[in-house]
């Protein structure tokens, strides 16, 4: 069995290997009732000789474990993630915390107890500030009191054995750092979010990552792994496309596009370093064997993937998805702030096409300040685009914001809509564009604006779409998901979350000869755009650009140049009319092998 879970990414990259569950000391603890069974889960065993340490040597001595994990990150060159550690060993030494923690204990409540109370009360009031920063720390004061019970019960950190993907609900910062170096190929986590510390150490640490994985560790349970020593789950990290896939050990059967069992052994035999889609191998433009040019750009989850981006020889970004900077906040970032990450990514790609796609937020990707209320179906929801309509200041703020810096960087952005929908969609997004511009940058050239084709709706409407636009993106994740009807968070429904299925295929088909008839660029930037099969349809399809995460391009870059255009468009006339999507993928894999053999 195996099944996808979609995730916010936190960390880009992609790494294999067998999933290890990390359980909290505390909630091992409730699991099993005793403190002695908590502790052995917890690690190492308590000692049953010593004198447990006071409270106050307690923090001490966790202050001076901080410190010294501190030093050896600085010592490695890495004075930023080592300020995260030396503000842990500040809270963990911090006079409120160790004075609420001796009150606690002094009104009869066991020295852990009073520990984890003190620190829950401290991180309930900095959760509630207003400064998403702030707020964010929380997490810190709860991993420091847990650091604290350890030293108490003279345990210590589980870790796994061997290179592993650490699966958990969250994750404390210090322990990404702890858990020896190798021993973490990619971390998944059910909770966080991308601004949280543990993100922001895996990011450092070149650890692929992902955040806010719901259904994770129900998908893992379903699969076996109980505890942190089972190794009979694979699970495979997408950390810039944002997404896991678990595959029990011995089934093959990866999902679509993802290596099997035995490539994901492999993969862990050679470490992180090697990414699923392996070392980019050529350098160049995208093209096939007889010189049809298919640029190959960029998808980002952040600012900070443009560096492995422009490492990939991206040419340009074909979808910057923003939503990394609303998540996991209280407030929406300022615009001062949204205008200096657009501006990084606008200069660092120079003359080359940047999309920024404006906050594809609501669904699964909700954040409290936005005014819609909870949904029964959140992925048929006020999402994307249709939030403009509640919350217009959202969009509004965000395309001044991109308007200012496209403007500080002497560029034209292109600027794309998710969930269109309707003509009407496109419409508002428009006299958004232009209202920003008037506001933010009056007289300025206006930004290129597309729709994001990832609704049925709007692959069947494409034809009145294209002569609204300047462009149109094939979102083939969501087109696949709405026209299968097959929700993208279900494990269970994976085999129909694939998009070369040929349903899917005769809507690509639809878009590009809309945008064909009247002229405009027609691209795609799902996922089917970084799989070798999946780029070898699109491009015969005549979709013009493929946008995939950088990790991919090397790959995809390679399998076009080893064929030519008019067998792709034969490989593509036969795709539209093949009866399923193992018929698709096979007639790719027959292409690529024929061609592959020929001198
Ligand atoms: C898509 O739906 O294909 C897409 C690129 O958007 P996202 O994956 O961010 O929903
Ligand atoms: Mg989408």
């Amino acid at each position: 069995m195996t099944g996808r879970v979609l995730a916010i990414p936190a960390a880009p990259g992609r790494a294999a290997g067998p999933a290890w569950l990390h359980v909290p000391a505390a909630a091992a603890g409730q699991a099993s009732g005793a403190s002695a069974d908590r502790a052995t889960a917890a690690g190492t065993a308590p000692s049953t000789r010593a004198p447990r340490p006071t409270i106050r040597e307690a923090t001490d001595e966790a202050g001076h474990v901080l410190s010294e994990l501190a030093a050896g990150l600085r010592a490695a060159g890495r004075a930023d993630e080592a300020e995260i550690l030396d503000a842990q060993a500040v809270i963990a030494v911090d006079p409120s915390l160790v004075a609420a923690a001796e009150r606690r204990e002094a009104a009869g409540a066991a020295p852990v107890e009073a520990v984890r109370e003190a620190a829950a009360g401290i991180a309930a009031r900095i959760a509630a500030s207003a400064n998403p920063r702030t707020a964010a720390r929380a997490s810190d004061i709860l991993d420091v009191a847990e650091r604290v019970v350890r030293v108490i019960e003279g345990t210590t950190l589980p870790v796994p054995t061997r290179p592993s993907v650490v699966v958990a609900r969250d994750l404390p910062p210090s322990a990404v750092v702890e858990i020896p170096a190798g021993m973490v190929l990619a971390v998944a986590l059910e909770e966080g979010s991308p601004t949280a510390h543990v993100a922001i150490l895996a990011r450092a640490l070149g650890i692929p990552a992902v955040v806010a994985a719901a259904g994770l560790l129900e998908a893992l349970a379903s699969l076996g792994t109980a505890d942190g020593t089972d190794a009979d789950v694979l699970a495979y990290v997408d950390g810039s496309a944002g997404w896991v896939t678990l595959a029990a050990v011995g089934d093959g059967a990866a999902p679509a596009g993802e290596p099997a069992g035995a490539a994901v052994h492999s993969t862990i035999s050679a470490g992180p370093a090697v990414a699923a889609g392996g070392p980019a191998a050529g350098v160049g433009p995208g093209m096939t064997a007889d010189g049809h040019r298919v640029p190959l750009l960029a998808n980002l989850g952040w600012p900070d993937d443009m560096a492995a981006a422009l490492d990939a020889g991206a040419e340009g970004v074909g979808l910057f998805r923003t939503e990394s900077l609303f998540l996991g906040r209280t407030a929406s970032p300022s615009e001062e702030v949204q205008a200096a990450a657009y501006r990084s990514v606008l200069a660092a790609m120079g003359d080359r096409p940047v999309v920024i796609r404006i906050a594809d937020l609501g669904g699964d990707r909700s954040v409290p300040y936005l005014s819609g209320a909870s949904e029964a179906n959140p992925g048929l929801g006020v999402r994307g685009i249709r939030l403009a309509r509640g919350d217009r200041w959202l969009h509004l703020a965000q395309l001044r914001a991109i308007a200012r810096a496209a403007d500080a960087v002497g560029v034209r952005p292109w600027v794309l809509a998710p969930m269109v929908a309707t003509l009407d969609d496109v419409d508002l997004f428009r006299e958004l564009c232009a209202a920003a511009w008037a506001d933010a940058t009056p007289g300025a050239e206006m930004p290129l604006v597309g729709a994001m084709v990832e609704v049925p709706a709007a692959a069947l409407m494409a034809d009145a779409l294209a002569s609204r636009v300047d462009y149109l993106s094939i979102g083939t994740n969501d087109l696949t998901q709405y026209a299968l009807a097959a929700d993208r968070g279900v494990a269970a429904l994976a085999p129909l979350q694939d998009a070369l299925n040929p349903a899917v295929l005769r809507l690509v088909r639809m878009t590009v000869e809309a945008g064909g008839a009247v002229g405009i660029p027609v691209g795609a930037c799902g996922v089917l755009a970084g799989e070798p099969d999946g780029a070898l349809v699109l491009a015969g399809l005549g979709v013009g650009t493929l946008s995939m995460e950088p990790a991919s391009i090397g790959r995809v870059r390679d399998v076009l140049r080893s064929v030519r255009i008019p067998d792709l468009e034969a490989l593509a006339e036969a795709a539209l009319r093949a009866p399923d999507t193992a018929t698709v993928r096979g007639l790719a894999a027959e292409l690529v092998s024929v061609s592959s053999s020929r001198p």
